[in-house]
């Protein structure tokens, strides 16, 4: 689940928004300013139930958020990094660098996420009661009960145990637990999203038939979801499985072909020696240290009459913005990070120096090689 855009940094975490959460955003604010609230409380004007209605979208974001967020932190405190948390449709993922390091740590890092929820719902459901005792506005009071029952609901849903769902990491470490095999266990859980995601979809159907209307197409688009991310997330194990113990340098190319910065982009392209076999490389600075990432597509921006002015230092991708990783880093672990695309060629460096470079396609070479069962031992 990759960001549509970035809303900013908590903590040092980016917060990222896919674009279904803007659906979700869409879809509660209308239909609590056009639906439940002018029915509970008729007879106002309808600038102030969409004002109700929009306030109460923005709350749920920020519990969606904080949800999440406690995710990030537990797992930082268990030692996984995080790369960045992005909402979407099914609530929110917070995207981990690696897996945690033992089921215990999976646990506390998966179960927060729900109790947190939970936390919330509880916290809304007092402030429904109090606001209600203090005889607060209908409006004021209806919109924090809706509060308390979607966080409730956010925390039994979350539960589930399935594949992407933070039930689903809580059957995983159980699974992880007994079996200690944790590709297994992956396994088990990506299983259960599946049969969850198609049991959703059938109950939508169902509900659509029966003139549920909107309600049972939501279930069933929940479901799809709720597949194709269970389906996503096997593959990877699977592919984490296959790459499992293979470090960086066995799959890279080593000693590339460097390009120095002061070079004019025009002599690059000239030279036959950049213009077949590879579409990015390394750039090497005037002290002859790795400075960043050239491509062939960013050089051919350059329009043709500044070719000869313009440097490759001017137009690569700098070494501050390019993904670099050791020769003994695991494969498995660098490969969430990577991205398809010349620009997001990995550099590998050791003790400073180039060693080689690494792209999606050096990666999937390595795979068929690995699953290639005529190789031998
Ligand atoms: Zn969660």
């Amino acid at each position: 689940m990759r960001a549509t855009f970035t809303l900013g940094r908590i903590a040092g975490v980016r917060i990222g928004v896919h674009w279904s959460v803007l659906f979700i955003f869409g879809v509660v604010a209308f239909g609590l300013a056009q639906g439940r609230l002018p029915q509970v409380y008729p007879g106002h004007s309808p600038v102030l139930y969409w004002v109700a209605g929009l306030g109460a979208a923005v709350v749920f974001f920020a519990s969606l958020l904080a949800h999440e967020l406690a995710h990030a932190v537990v797992a930082r405190h268990n030692g996984v990094a995080v790369d960045d948390i992005v909402l979407w449709l099914l609530g929110g993922v917070a995207r981990l660098k690696s897996e945690a390091s033992s089921p215990a740590a999976e646990l506390r890092i998966a179960g927060v996420g729900p109790l947190v929820s939970l936390l919330l719902g509880g916290l809304f459901l007092l402030g429904t009661w109090l606001l209600a005792l203090a005889s607060a506005p209908r409006l004021l009071v209806e919109v924090t009960a809706w509060l308390a029952g979607i966080n409730l609901l956010l925390a039994v849903f979350n539960a589930l145990p399935a594949a992407p769902l933070d039930g689903g990491r809580l059957l995983r470490a159980f699974l992880w637990w007994r079996t200690g095999d944790r590709l297994r266990a992956t396994a088990g859980a990506t299983a259960a999203g599946r049969g969850l995601g198609w049991l959703v979809i059938a109950l939508g159907l169902v509900m659509f038939l029966r003139g549920g209307g909107f309600g049972g197409l939501w279930l069933a688009l929940i479901g799809w979801f709720l597949i194709a991310a269970a389906t996503a997330e096997g593959r990877q194990a699977q592919l984490r499985g296959v790459l499992a113990g293979v470090p960086v340098r066995d799959a890279m190319t080593r000693d590339p072909l460097t390009v120095p910065a002061v070079l004019p982009v025009a002599d690059m392209l000239a030279d036959p020696r950049y213009r077949y076999r590879h579409s990015a490389f390394p750039v090497t600075g005037a002290d002859g240290a790795t400075a960043g990432l050239v491509t062939l597509d960013g050089a051919r921006q350059v329009t043709v009459g500044k070719r000869g002015t313009v440097t490759v230092g001017e137009v690569m991708v700098p070494l501050s913005r390019t993904t670099v990783a050791g020769p003994d880093d695991s494969l498995a672990d660098l490969l969430p990070r990577m991205e398809p695309g010349a620009e997001h060629r990995v550099l590998v460096m050791d003790e400073g120096g180039l060693v080689g470079i690494l792209s999606l396609s050096d990666v999937s070479r390595t795979v068929t090689w690995l699953m290639n069962p005529g190789r031998g031992r």
